[in-house]
Order: structure tokens, then C-alpha cells, then sequence
């Protein structure tokens, strides 16, 4: 699985669309940071349609992020008009005000790279860190986890909103309240004034899930698969930073 981009094909109507990711012949749907009242809820064909698209094991895909998810896991989100199947890490930015709030995150300040690619980056580190906990002899793949680790506090290091800019303690809950304070017109306009925000999610929300990725998008994947992918992501996003050789 690709770390960091959607698959070709992605784009609608595009001829070269994968057989096995015919799902995604919509377009990729628009995670830009928004609240539940203002979003469209689904009903109970769409919901079933939506199950329905599922493999028969119950499995399937993220439409967003391409990681793969199952029934529990499953959230139904409209954007421009179609439905779409998502993992929380893609459904949560969009309906922040439902985040569990023991754990809400972050919003930070992230224009370079799309919710989709952040929340597909993230989960590569976890599964890293996942792994080189459960095989600590694993000496190379022990290496890119420390390398990560450095990762992680980049990101840690980037400005959060409210933390930052309006000195206030929490962060998520301020700005989906600020987002109920707008008018729909205003709503609507928001990729204008915050179009660059991501929602930075915390690692301790997806203990459960993480070993279920490990298990069904990142088994096969090479640490060095892995390692080059992440310098790819320092390259373009902090240019003096070098993985470990
Ligand atoms: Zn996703």
C-alpha cells in the first residue's frame, strides 16, 4: 500500500482506474475541517448501500486514505454530493465535535500535505512503532522507529491554533466551536479562511486499531519500503532533516 498518495486511477472517469479499487471511481472526498450539524446524515439506504460496498468479510477500504477497514470501523460521509466509506481518522476532522473527548487531538497549521496523506503518514509511524515493539530484535526495523520518533516531534512542533496562537489549553474543541459560530454562508466558505488546518490525531485514540492495520496493510511492506517513503516526507517538508543511513 502507498503510504502517501491515493492510487492512479483515482480520478474520475479515469480510464486506467484499478480493477480492485473500482470504489474509488468517485472523486476523493473533501476532508476539509468541519462540524456534524452542518453535515449531511445519512439515511438508512444509504447506510445499507455504503455496507453493501464492503467486501463479504466485512471488510474493505477507506475511500479517503485507502487503509482498510471493517463494519465497526466504518463511517458514512457525504462530500459534494456523493457517500463515501471512511476510517475514523478521515471521518473525525470533518465531524470534530464527535471526537471522544478524552482525546481530541490537535488542529495544527499544515498546508503542505492533504488530511488524507497526514492521516495515511501517521498511521505508516504508528505501525513502525508497532512493529519494532513487538519484534525487538528486529534491529533495522528498531532504526526507522527511533528515526520516527524524530518525526513525531516535528509534527509535535508544528503550530497549533489555539495552543499557540490564542494561548488556550485546548485546541479541537475551540475551533469546532468556532466553526458552530459561523453563518452557512460563512460554513460554506471556510476552505477560503481555513482551508491549510489539519486535525492532528492522537496515537492513543487508535491502540485497538493499529494491529489490525499492521496486520492487513503493512505486513508485507519492507521497512525499507518504509524508510524511503519517510524521507520522501522530510525531504519535501523539513528539507534539513536525513534519515539515520
Ligand atoms: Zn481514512
Amino acid at each position: 500500500m502507498n503510504l502517501f498518495s491515493r492510487k492512479k486511477g483515482a480520478v474520475k472517469g479515469s480510464a486506467d482506474a484499478d480493477r480492485d479499487t473500482s470504489h474509488f471511481s468517485l472523486p476523493p472526498p473533501n476532508l476539509l475541517l468541519g462540524i456534524s450539524p452542518q453535515a449531511t446524515k445519512p439515511n438508512e439506504d444509504v447506510e445499507s448501500a455504503l455496507i453493501k460496498r464492503l467486501e463479504s468479510n466485512g471488510h474493505g477500504k477507506c475511500d479517503a486514505c485507502g487503509v482498510t477497514i471493517n463494519g465497526d470501523m466504518r463511517h458514512s460521509l457525504s462530500s459534494r454530493g456523493n457517500w463515501y466509506n471512511v476510517c475514523s481518522m478521515c471521518y473525525y476532522p470533518t465531524h470534530l465535535d464527535k471526537i471522544p473527548f478524552y482525546d481530541e487531538g490537535n488542529i495544527i497549521y499544515f498546508p503542505n500535505m492533504s488530511q488524507a496523506r497526514l492521516n495515511a503518514f501517521l498511521r505508516g509511524l504508528w505501525v513502525v512503532q508497532f512493529f519494532a515493539n513487538t519484534d525487538p530484535e528486529n534491529e533495522e526495523m528498531r532504526d526507522v522507529a527511533e528515526t520516527l520518533s524524530d518525526l513525531e516531534r516535528t509534527l509535535e512542533h508544528v503550530v497549533k491554533v489555539t495552543v499557540n496562537i490564542a494561548k488556550a489549553p485546548s485546541d479541537t474543541g475551540i475551533y469546532a466551536s468556532t466553526l458552530h459560530l459561523l453563518q452557512d454562508h460563512e460554513y460554506a466558505q471556510r476552505h477560503k479562511y481555513f482551508g491549510g488546518f489539519r486535525w492532528l490525531p492522537s496515537k492513543d485514540m487508535y491502540e485497538k486499531e493499529i494491529p489490525f492495520w499492521a496486520q492487513n496493510d503493512y505486513k508485507n511492506l519492507h521497512y525499507e519500503q518504509m524508510a524511503s517513503n519517510i524521507t520522501k516526507f522530510m525531504e519535501e517538508y523539513t528539507p534539513s532533516f536525513r534519515i539515520k543511513e
